[in-house]
């Protein structure tokens, strides 16, 4: 592990991508297979694969506990390190390396112990068997090694290092073609097997596996219809923007499974989803958006917002809040079975799951037919018993016809649209070009809560007020407003206890937390304003809802702002540019 620290360091130290990438080229390509698996999950930035679903569930107030104790330093030790950097592992390095005898650096752990550690996190239940198990780790861990220990334990390498680079260097290692690599690691979704896949020339055996999650394709901002049209045109598809929950679905015979977008299971939050979806007859995997649909009527996220995080909800409230899935796009398939399976026999699993062969992987097919083939699916709408549905779309050809579509759009109060390229394939994990997404009539913002406050009036005694930043050019968040209201009094209580628990310190009544929970934000105005660090401030911020299925990477940056501000600037313009021309 001390030998894969200093390499993650070296790769930390120079900004230039060929440099990064012969580095890790020369590193990975003289690891054993074993190592090789690990050495480059670890570089993907986690501790397990990303289609794994465990996580190791260990939070800052557990880390810092363990750091201080074994640094014999004070308490609030570990915030003031991570005030100087803001960077956890660099923080908890620093504290270590107050120790009055470190490890020696060659006889730490080697990178199968550290993997064994994450996953006896992983399997311990509760704080106190948690951190036992990082201490015992820790404890051997010389400070540069417990920096990566801990870097890829939250998530948080930060080294400059994309997973498109990762995936050249292993490309370079092992003299295979580049797109060969990043087509195993696109439908494993497991760098360590691409990696093996790739030393051991076997890339082409890379198979999509039905119930590994893989990573959802994003949409980048757009500004009007004449960049859409330059960017995707000149005929682009555009659906609705639907606001409910990403949701991957993926089945295998009788097995169904949700994931979200941050790729957990929440099958078990959407029952009726998964026994509509147990009897149809094909493997394969959709993605879409769950939302709360009742009498022909989408409802408001507000009211599926009573679903969420709810497993196995009783037949009272899926009776109040009745859910469909809105699919709009079809990832893979497998051969059509003669009939449906039925769910509740194993026998019927069993003979259902011998009967999939082998699913067709459709993520370089265009869209164009991915469609079309989805459509040939023919899935069971709300009208009869079905729970399926497909998304709204309309073809445009030209600014003028997509313009319409957008006018027609906001008469009927839709938030937003994403625009979609027929010819594009889907790529997992990439904010690529194939979709925009149209930037909503009433901005919000997703930010990072970075403290919190316990609140005045009926809000004594809970952490509700919040305040939030985002991310600037150089990585580091920047304060932009606080938020007193939006959350449900249930919502407050549960992030109250989370709060606690993720405190960096306590500076009198305000918490500055863990930078890890994202809100969305609701605003008037956006103002330059000296009050915050970002520069800017906004009007009547207001918390929309928390946005659990975001991780910080995923809040929005500064240059985003920065943007919103202009356009509202425009839009004022565009107002006085309207009354003058009527008063001519
Ligand atoms: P945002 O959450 O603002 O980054 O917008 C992206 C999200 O829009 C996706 O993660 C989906 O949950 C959602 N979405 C809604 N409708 C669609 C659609 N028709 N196609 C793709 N994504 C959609």
């Amino acid at each position: 592990m001390r030998g894969w620290s200093e390499l993650a360091e070296r790769v930390a130290g120079t900004t230039r991508t060929s440099e990064k990438t012969s580095l890790l080229a020369r590193y990975l390509a003289v690891l054993p297979a074993d190592e090789l698996r690990l050495a480059a999950t670890f570089l993907a930035g986690r501790p397990f694969a990303e289609a794994d679903q465990r996580a190791i569930g260990l939070g800052w107030a557990t880390i810092a506990a363990v750091v201080c104790h074994l640094a014999e330093a004070p308490a609030g030790a570990l915030g003031a390190a991570y005030d100087h950097s803001s960077d956890l592992g660099k923080a908890v390095a620093e504290v270590l390396s107050l120790r009055e005898c470190s490890p020696d650096p060659w006889l730490g752990p080697t990178l199968a112990e550290v993997a064994d550690a994450f996953a006896a996190i992983e399997v311990a239940s509760g704080p106190a068997a948690k951190s036992a198990v990082f201490a015992d780790l820790l404890k051997q861990c010389d400070p540069l090694t417990a920096k990566y220990v801990v870097k890829i334990l939250t998530g948080e390498l930060r080294i400059g290092l994309r997973e498109g680079l990762l995936e050249a260097a292993i490309a370079a290692a092992f003299e295979r073609p580049l797109p060969e690599v990043q087509w195993a690691g696109m439908i494993t979704g497991d760098t360590g097997e691409t990696a093996i896949l790739a030393k051991e020339g076997r890339l082409h055996e890379a198979r999509l596996r039905l119930l590994h999650p893989l990573k959802f394709m994003l949409a980048s901002p757009a500004e009007n219809a004449a960049e859409i049209i330059s960017r995707l045109g000149p005929t682009v598809w555009v659906e609705d923007k639907y606001d409910g929950i990403r949701a991957q679905l993926h089945r295998r015979g009788p097995t169904v499974r949700l994931y979200s977008r941050d790729l957990h299971d929440i099958s078990e939050q959407f029952p009726e989803i998964v026994e509509a979806a147990r009897d149809l007859p094909w493997d394969g995997i959709l993605d879409g958006e769950i939302l709360a649909f009742a009498n022909g009527h989408v409802l408001p996220f507000l009211t599926l917002q009573a679903r969420l995080g709810r497993k196995d909800p009783n037949a009272a409230i899926r009776a109040e809040v009745p859910v469909v899935y809105v699919a709009f796009d079809l990832l893979a398939i497998g051969p059509r079975s003669a009939a449906a399976t039925n769910g509740t026999s194993p026998a019927a699993g069993i003979a259902a799951t011998a009967v999939a062969t082998a699913v067709e992987p459709l993520l370089r097919v265009p869209l164009l037919q991915r469609r079309r083939r989805l459509e040939e699916l023919e899935l069971p709408s709300p009208d009869g018993s079905g729970r399926f549905a497909l998304s709204h779309l309309v073809s445009a050809d030209s600014v003028e016809d997509l313009d319409r579509v957008f006018g027609e759009a906001r008469a009927r109060r839709n938030e937003g649209l994403m625009v979609k390229d027929p010819q594009s394939g889907y790529s997992p994990g990439r904010r690529g070009q194939g979709w925009l997404k149209m930037k909503r009539a009433l901005a919000t913002l997703d930010c990072v809560v970075v403290g919190v406050e316990v609140g005045r009036g009926k809000r004594h005694g809970v952490l509700s007020d919040y305040t939030f930043a985002v991310r600037n050019s150089d990585g580091r968040l920047a304060t932009i407003g606080k938020a007193y209201t939006g959350l449900t009094d249930a919502e407050i209580a549960a992030m109250t206890r989370w709060f606690e628990e993720h405190t960096i310190r306590q500076l009198g009544r305000f918490r500055q937390v863990e930078p890890t929970v994202v809100v969305e934000i609701a605003f008037d105005i956006i103002q330059r304003s000296s009050r915050h660090q970002s520069g800017f401030a906004l009007r009547f911020p207001r918390i929309v809802r928390l946005r659990t299925d975001k991780s910080e990477a995923d809040a929005d940056t500064l240059e985003t702002v920065e943007r919103l501000y202009r356009d509202l600037q425009f839009g004022a313009e565009y107002l006085v540019t309207a009354a003058a021309k009527r008063a001519r």
